[in-house]
């Protein structure tokens, strides 16, 4: 065992730093152990947006993309949010009715995987899933542009299911600044914060992933229970307006909240994002570029931007990045708040993945690595997904005493 133990790390020393050790001892199986018996929760989830391609199967391994059931069995993850989200410029009407299509095929598609999936609506229901050895699937509605500007659909996303709303998309909506666009409301309006209240009342999640940094300290003094972001890294790595600061991401623990690491490249890496913003002028721009070329087509959104991403890597003109800076941003949250304020919001099927982490099935990887670290057992488990469990419990309590005095 020593031997095999000595001739692998003499072969992980001539493998690409890129590519992930192989390591066969006891760190190796115990992460294992834990990682397949742990709730393994990622709070988002583009995967919503290919349920409607012809060419996808939630029930088949598909040979694109980051999540499929298969692969979810394969990686260990057992508890997903889809992500409900329309480009953030549809506003109104339209808005609520194209949420309603998706938040309908995601109940279709657990229905129709019964076998595998249940739709949970609590953290109750998600740790009974798992004891019951099924992958949990829960909603995100990734926009406040999708209430058509209606706080009554606040009520009905409620009783359909949703668990979290971020307040804003890339772009303002008529209550909540973005981070991505120019203020015009200094933060959430009166009408913002009344919709957060509501959110309270109804049980579902405040995310302030997307929003500016006045709407996030806005929505944190409303808010009674504790906020998530649902997919935000951190600035002091990677310094983008999608990330957050340390002080927000104090402001965040101190209220018991949590932050879900998001793995998308340029969020992550300083590098890449200088790169990458050198190339397409920034996020919103690049998003605007593909979308004159590719109309409301999604597939065609995915498949561009893919494209362009590995061309202008293979020219040398966006540099390599490590699936490990995922472990550096989560290591940056624990060593500034503590291991209970930190998890994993991947941003599967909606952003660049870093190397190493092509799809769901790299998740063990985080286990292993953060074992590594010397992260206690205890700790690991609430970062794959006991911290957000607790989060999403302090909400449902907060929902019931606001219930109550109604
Ligand atoms: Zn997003």
């Amino acid at each position: 065992m020593r031997y095999r133990r000595a001739v692998l790390a003499a072969c992980a020393l001539t493998l690409s730093p890129l590519l992930a050790p192989v390591y066969g001892d006891d760190i190796a199986d115990r992460a294992r152990t834990l990682h397949f018996s742990s709730i393994v929760l990622d709070t988002h989830d583009d995967t919503t947006q290919r349920l409607f391609s012809k060419t996808y199967d939630l029930a088949k391994r598909n040979p694109d993309g980051h999540v499929d059931i298969p692969r979810m069995k394969e990686g260990g993850m057992n508890a997903i949010f889809f992500s409900i989200w329309i480009d953030g410029r549809i506003m109104g009407p339209p808005a609520v009715q194209k949420a309603l299509d998706q938040i309908d095929a995601v109940h279709e598609n657990v229905r129709r995987n019964s076998k595998d999936l249940v739709f949970c609506r609590s953290a109750e229901e998600v740790r009974r899933a798992h004891k019951e050895g099924k992958i949990a699937a829960l909603i995100g509605v990734e926009g406040g542009h999708m209430i058509g500007n209606d706080i009554r659909i606040v009520r009905i996303f409620g009783d359909l299911g949703v668990r979290y709303m971020t307040l804003s998309h890339f772009y303002n909506d008529e209550w909540a600044d973005s981070s991505t666009d120019k203020p015009a409301h200094n933060g959430l309006t009166d009408y913002g914060k009344d919709i957060v209240r509501e959110m309270n009342s109804q049980g579902i999640m405040v995310d302030i992933s997307h929003v500016s940094d006045k709407t996030f300290y806005d929505a944190l003094e409303v808010s009674k229970a504790p906020l998530i972001a649902s997919h935000s890294s951190c600035r002091a790595i990677c310094n983008h307006p999608r990330d957050m600061s340390d002080d927000m991401i104090k402001a965040l623990a101190a209220k018991g909240g949590v932050i879900q690491i998001n793995y998308e490249k340029s969020f992550i890496d300083q590098a890449y994002k200088d790169a990458s913003d050198k190339l397409s002028g920034g996020v919103v721009a690049m998003f605007d570029q593909l979308k004159k070329q590719c109309g409301d087509d999604q597939e065609c959104f995915g498949k561009r931007m893919l494209e362009m991403e590995k061309q202008a890597t293979a020219e040398g003109k966006l540099p390599h990045v490590s699936w490990e800076r995922i472990i550096d941003h989560i290591d940056h949250v624990v060593k500034l708040v503590g291991a209970d304020h930190v998890g994993l919001g991947s941003d599967f099927d909606g952003a660049t993945m870093p190397e190493g982490m092509n799809d769901c099935t790299r998740l063990p990887q985080i286990t292993e690595a953060l074992m590594r670290k010397g992260y206690s057992d205890d700790d690991i488990r609430k970062i794959l997904g006991g911290n957000l469990l607790r989060v999403m419990e302090q909400n449902e309590k907060v929902a019931r005493e606001q219930q109550s005095k109604q």
